[in-house]
């Protein structure tokens, strides 16, 4: 199928629904916030495609937190430009989004289980802005975002979001954005994807379809693959969070189906 063909097609699947979809968007590099390339256009397509939010709860897998869980309660988040050796024009990248405080204070309630709490230092990292730049390049929603606890492990990760679903109702789109697959260590450019690589993600994207969520956060089952694919697993985690707040009447899409630089996964999805 033609990448036009593609999004027309999803763009179809969204339309009637009568709450926010979930996203979970693969970011890869930070340069595709300013680059013209297939995964800049597919996110420009999919904010035309989404139902206009009312604010965009963002996990990102680059605000790792220990031992806590923290919402930005900022009214006006900073863009942080959180990586090195990038050109000035990466660097010079502003996302101007109000941030959604009322709406934050809800989530930080929705979450008392998890003592979640209040942050205005963070703002928006490369995670949030690199594929917000391109969804919604006005940035006139209100974007704030939710951190990612390193100190819990995979199954918390997967139901941390459960007590959120309800604010899809209220047209809040929940967003996570990291990697499916995320080994920067056996990067190569332009290289051909792992065979590793591209098991691991065949794995994660069969049990998406059987909703087999449980699969996906035991580490133990998933073994050497799961530690190849993520030896660190803060890209990962976000994926966990969104497939986790999916229910039964959810369709599932997926989107930028391929692996970069050999062991990045782009791997997108929707449910919807
Ligand atoms: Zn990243």
């Amino acid at each position: 199928m033609s990448f036009a063909k593609a999004m027309q097609d999803l763009k179809d699947r969204l339309s009637g629904s009568d709450r926010m979809p979930l996203v979970f968007l693969g970011h890869g590099s930070p340069m595709n916030a300013i680059e013209d390339n297939d995964y800049a256009r597919s996110w420009s397509a999919l904010g035309e495609s989404l139902p206009r939010p009312q604010a965009i709860l963002v996990v990102s897998a680059h605000w790792m937190t220990n031992g806590t869980t923290l919402v930005d309660v900022s009214r006006v988040p900073r863009t942080i430009h959180d990586f090195y050796g990038f050109p000035p024009e990466l660097h010079a990248v502003r996302y101007p989004a109000q941030g959604s405080p009322e709406i934050a204070q809800e989530v930080i309630s929705l979450l008392a289980s998890h003592h979640a709490e209040g942050d205005d230092t963070w703002g928006l990292d490369h995670g949030a802005w690199s594929v917000l730049a391109h969804l919604y390049p006005d940035a006139d929603v209100p974007v704030f975002q939710l951190s990612i606890d390193m100190s819990k492990d995979l199954d918390w990760h997967l139901t941390i979001g459960r007590d959120l679903a309800d604010l899809r109702n209220k047209g809040v789109l929940i967003l996570g954005s990291g990697n499916v697959v995320h080994n920067l260590r056996t990067m190569r450019w332009g290289g051909k994807p792992y065979d590793w690589a591209l098991e691991f993600d065949q794995f994660f994207a069969d049990r998406l379809e059987t909703r087999d969520f449980a699969a996906i956060a035991d580490r133990a089952k998933m073994g050497s693959l799961f530690r190849m694919a993520q030896p660190t697993p803060d890209h990962y985690l976000p994926a966990l969070t969104i497939a986790g707040i999916a229910d039964g009447r959810d369709r599932l899409s997926f989107m930028n189906t391929s692996i970069d630089i050999a062991s990045v996964s782009m791997r997108s999805f929707i449910f919807h």
